[in-house]
């Protein structure tokens, strides 16, 4: 089993290049971001609970997404692995998904860093907004507080996966087709 997260901060490119992976490699892509939307999308009693905090650009409680995450795992046993995409966002989701994984005698093998800087994201994230129709890519100020949130609570996941030497950054601008050639040379390293 081959299982990826996909990380970096808001707009660096996590959802493109996942799609990408998710072909070249055969694996699951699971976005907690599109989860949610989904539900959202159905007004469903999750998604009412999520729209509270994404709205503000802040993070849906662990215990909520964690549990909307192994909901779904555990509903595609089918798959040959996965891409996280926008989970693990806290140490205590990389600690859950950890234990998780290791119940069911797998684990996480790398984790990709897409490394974009603050006003890149800024920009391709109000550019996105034009587009996408989403509320959380449209205001400047609720772009801003996903970067702070994403610094003060999401980076370390980063250093959590160092410790065991499975972090790896790579470069995240430049085309599409350039950045996932790079994604591909670290992945086949490390797997
Ligand atoms: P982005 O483009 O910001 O990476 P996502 O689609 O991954 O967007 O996520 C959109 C929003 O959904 C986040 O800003 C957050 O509010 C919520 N969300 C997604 N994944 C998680 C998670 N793992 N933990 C908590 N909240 C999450």
């Amino acid at each position: 089993m081959l299982n990826l997260i996909l990380f970096g901060p808001p707009g660096s490119g996590k959802g493109t290049q996942a799609s990408n992976l998710e072909d070249h490699y055969d694996l699951l892509h699971i976005s907690t971001g599109d989860l949610f939307r989904n539900e959202m999308g159905n007004d469903t009693p999750l998604g009412l609970k999520a729209k509270a905090f994404i709205s503000k650009g802040e993070l849906v409680p662990d215990e909520v997404t964690i549990g909307m995450l192994k909901n779904k795992v555990n509903s595609t046993p089918e798959a040959k692995g996965y891409i996280f995409d926008g989970f693990p966002r806290t140490i205590a989701q990389a600690e859950a998904l950890d234990s998780f994984l290791e119940e069911k005698n797998s684990a996480i093998n790398v984790l990709v860093a897409l490394d974009v800087d603050d006003n890149e994201i800024v920009k391709r994230l109000l550019n996105r907004g034009l587009t996408s129709g989403r509320a959380d890519d449209n205001d400047e100020e609720i772009i801003r507080n996903r970067i702070v949130v994403y610094n003060n609570e999401t980076a370390q996941v980063y250093d959590y996966y160092a410790k065991s030497d499975k972090s790896i950054k790579i470069q995240g601008i430049g085309t599409e087709e350039e950045i996932f050639d790079r994604l591909k040379a670290k992945i086949d390293q490390a797997s």
